[in-house]
């Protein structure tokens, strides 16, 4: 029998055979605020597009029925917003998925090298876009480094990180994405010359939902949860993600990744 226990214990209690647990009811209530905080900011999120297509809905019925280049602007905006709700419906669920789960991928023993090559030409017509240049500086990765992981755990990490470079730099700007070995790991840098990011800032910006700039990060289609992705991603393949930054210079976050050593 187990029977929970807050406070001080009465006299004669437990009875003989009982086992007594004592939780840590300071972190339960760190963990029931969290959720509390996750639900309150995700209805936040939700609510805020939802709101915008539905003024445009009835501004629609009301009067642009019949003004074709009103009709376009409206629908633009709501197309838009529809687009907002569904990223930051499928960055719920992923955060959703990888939360819910010890193991969320099965993991294999994989070349890094294709995938991150992978990744950053499929990033390439973006940065084009912005008139950006993505550097790869991938030289280290040749098919001997491997990792045991998930191919699409590790092109989410990286996903994010340079879709976060291009949105944040200056247009022109470039970006670089180097690997690095030694004998224990592998470490991947994503290091741009965008805004920086303020010290007090820095621990903050892995938590679900936080951002620098809100109005700024909604504008450029951020969902505020792309790098609690990214840390819960590192740490279901046993490694993890850091950052330097300095305002007004850049940013590097660095992912590490432990290496994986075929065994004779
Ligand atoms: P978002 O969808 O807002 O980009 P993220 O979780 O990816 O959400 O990032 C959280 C916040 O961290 C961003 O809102 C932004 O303020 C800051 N940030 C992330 N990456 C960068 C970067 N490369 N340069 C500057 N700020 C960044």
């Amino acid at each position: 029998r187990t029977i929970a226990v807050h406070g001080t214990p009465l006299p004669g209690f437990p009875p003989p055979g009982a086992v007594l647990v004592f939780h840590d009811v300071t972190d339960l209530r760190r963990l029931e605020r969290m959720r509390q905080d996750f639900v309150a900011n995700a209805s936040h999120e939700l609510k805020t597009p939802l709101a915008s297509i539905k003024v445009n809905t009835e501004t629609l019925l009301d009067w642009g029925l019949h003004d074709d280049s009103v009709n376009v602007i409206l629908l633009n905006q709501i197309d838009e917003q529809v687009d907002r709700l569904d990223n930051l419906v499928q960055d719920m669920l992923r955060l959703a998925r990888l939360e819910s789960s010890d193991a969320p991928f099965l993991l294999e023993p994989m070349a890094l090298g294709p995938i991150v090559r992978a990744c950053v030409s499929d990033h390439e017509p973006r940065a084009r876009a912005r008139e950006q240049r993505l550097i790869a500086e991938c030289d280290a990765l040749d098919d001997s480094v491997r990792v045991r992981a998930a191919e699409e755990a590790i092109r989410q990490i990286l996903d994010n990180l340079i879709d976060n470079a291009i949105k944040y730099s200056p247009e022109g700007a470039s970006i670089r994405i180097a690997a690095r070995t030694d004998d224990q790991r592998v470490r991947l840098d994503v290091a741009d010359s965008g805004p920086g990011i303020p010290r007090d800032d820095i621990p903050r910006i892995f938590e679900r939902f936080y951002r620098v700039d809100k109005a700024r990060s909604r504008s450029l289609g951020g969902t505020g949860l792309g790098l609690a992705i990214v840390k819960h991603l590192a740490q279901s393949l046993g490694g993890e993600v850091g950052v330097e930054s300095q305002l007004g210079v850049g940013s590097t976050f660095t992912i590490r990744l432990p290496r994986h050593r075929e065994t004779a």
